[in-house]
């Protein structure tokens, strides 16, 4: 199942876009230039380019491509969803926003130095992403940003 969910490449204006394809479950890799972009690509052409540029979607035209034409993220999200239906696939919180690693289970004993003794009495789930040891719990910044996708039009239930 997992084999068919789309993967991303961002192109280097759009890492904002590119941090909440993460959020909501979609491996990203946020290009740091173009060039490094069409490496990317030529070492895993499964990968989708998203662009806002039209000059390299042409460049990149190989490959497949994607241009988003709006400029908020809500609207370029629901661009993407019209072409690639991610939002029938939805996995939030399950990829480390930073690196881009998917964020395994761990539990509250291995990381009960790491953490504040209120989130550790409050919470039973953690996850810690294996390349930035960065360790997630479903807490009150995992709250806000459900409501920020609720705004922006996210089916998240
Ligand atoms: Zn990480």
């Amino acid at each position: 199942m997992n084999s068919h969910r789309p993967e991303f490449i961002a192109d280097t204006m759009l890492q904002g876009l590119g941090k909440w394809l993460r959020f909501i479950g979609f491996s990203t890799v946020i290009a740091d230039n173009f060039k490094m972009a069409r490496l990317l690509l030529l070492a895993n052409p499964s990968l989708i380019f998203i662009t806002s540029s039209s000059d390299h979607l042409r460049e990149l035209g190989e490959f497949t491509a994607f241009m988003v034409r709006k400029n908020s993220i809500a609207e370029q999200l629901q661009e993407i969803d019209n072409h690639f239906h991610i939002f029938q696939r939805l996995n939030l919180f399950t990829i480390c926003s930073l690196c881009n690693i998917p964020a395994q289970p761990i539990s509250r004993e291995e990381i009960r130095d790491r953490i504040p003794e209120a989130v550790k009495n409050n919470f039973e789930d953690f996850w810690i992403c294996p390349g930035c040891q960065r360790i997630y719990w479903q807490g009150g910044h995992i709250q806000r940003l459900l409501e920020k996708m609720q705004r922006m039009g996210i089916p998240i239930q």
